[in-house]
């Protein structure tokens, strides 16, 4: 670090270093402002069961700059989740989720859908949050159980007790949970029994490589069978190829996410696709 030694101190006029800084300085006060002037977009990304069936979306957020454009959340979440602007930007995330889900609810069509919103540990280890998503459920008057959180084994592990607790709050509220890339973290079969999931999330590096990789073959088959012997739905991120899907639904995974079957999508587009979906359904 800068401050312990003098030979280390000579960094901090190192122009490269300084401008990363200024980088960094510079877009977080653009999230300020990025979400103060409403630059936040929700993008849902479909999941659908074995049969093509449309069984719930994601909603991904995403950035757009007026300047910069498209912004991935591989760049900004974790610039929001160290300044903290990662709590109100999630809140933002979830009122819009939660309205979004209102509308659909009123609709015959889509009213069985799902959501399911990416929350972060900083978010939900919020002394509040309860509390908060109880407020929000309650105004917008939603059917909670089309509301699914997807929290990651990190978040989860990282504060069992106070995390397991919330769950269990929330659950009774009718809440959903899924594990998000689940495989990339270190949770013990002890915790995951404990836990009130209702669903493991393949992440997709596993995924990527099912067909050649007998490794990643193999850590799918586990989790699979773990999931189901959990009594827990299992549903795989990434799939984008009908080898993918072949390969999963041969060892008891139903339930998709992926380019196989959609990017994620403006909700212009996505209800495109979802109409199409009802009426080749409808037809077929
Ligand atoms: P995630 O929750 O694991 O989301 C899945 C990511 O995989 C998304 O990236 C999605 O666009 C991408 N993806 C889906 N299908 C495929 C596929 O077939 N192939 C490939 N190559 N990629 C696919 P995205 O939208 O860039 O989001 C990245 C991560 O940012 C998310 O990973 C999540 O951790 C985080 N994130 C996104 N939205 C939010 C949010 O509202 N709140 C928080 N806290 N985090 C978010
Ligand atoms: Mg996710
Ligand atoms: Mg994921
Ligand atoms: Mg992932």
């Amino acid at each position: 670090e800068a401050k312990t030694s003098g030979r280390d101190a000579v960094r901090f006029f190192d122009p490269a270093m300084q401008a990363v800084l200024v980088v960094r300085m510079m877009l977080e006060s653009n999230l300020r402002v990025a979400l103060a002037q409403n630059q936040f977009k929700l993008y849902y990304q479909v999941q659908v069961d074995s049969k093509g069936g449309l069984i719930g979306a994601e909603a991904l957020l995403r950035w757009i700059h007026p300047d910069r454009g498209f912004i991935s959340p591989a760049e900004f979440i974790p610039l929001a989740e160290e300044t903290g602007l990662i709590v109100p930007i999630g809140y933002w995330v979830l009122e819009t989720a939660c309205a979004q889900l209102k509308k659909w609810e009123e609709k015959q069509d889509t009213r069985d859908l799902t959501l399911a919103v990416n929350v972060s540990a900083k978010q939900f280890q919020q002394i509040d949050f309860v509390q908060k998503l109880r407020g929000m459920l309650e105004r917008s008057a939603i059917n909670p159980t089309r509301l699914k959180i997807e929290l990651t084994e990190s978040t989860i592990l990282d504060n069992v007790d106070s995390t397991t607790a919330k769950m269990h709050e929330l659950r009774e509220l009718g809440i959903a949970f899924s594990m998000d890339d689940f495989g990339t973290g270190y949770s013990s079969l002890a915790y995951l029994q404990r836990l009130p999931l209702n669903q493991l999330k393949i992440d997709r590096s596993f995924v990527r490589d099912i067909s050649d990789d007998e490794n990643d073959a193999t850590i799918v088959r586990a989790i699979i069978s773990l999931g189901v012997n959990l009594g827990l739905n299992v549903i795989a991120e990434g799939v984008e190829t009908q080898a993918q899907r072949s390969f999963l639904i041969e060892h008891d995974c139903y339930a998709f996410q992926g380019y196989l079957f959609s990017k994620p999508l403006p909700l212009e587009g996505f209800q495109e696709l979802l109409q199409a979906s009802r009426q080749t359904a409808t037809q077929g």
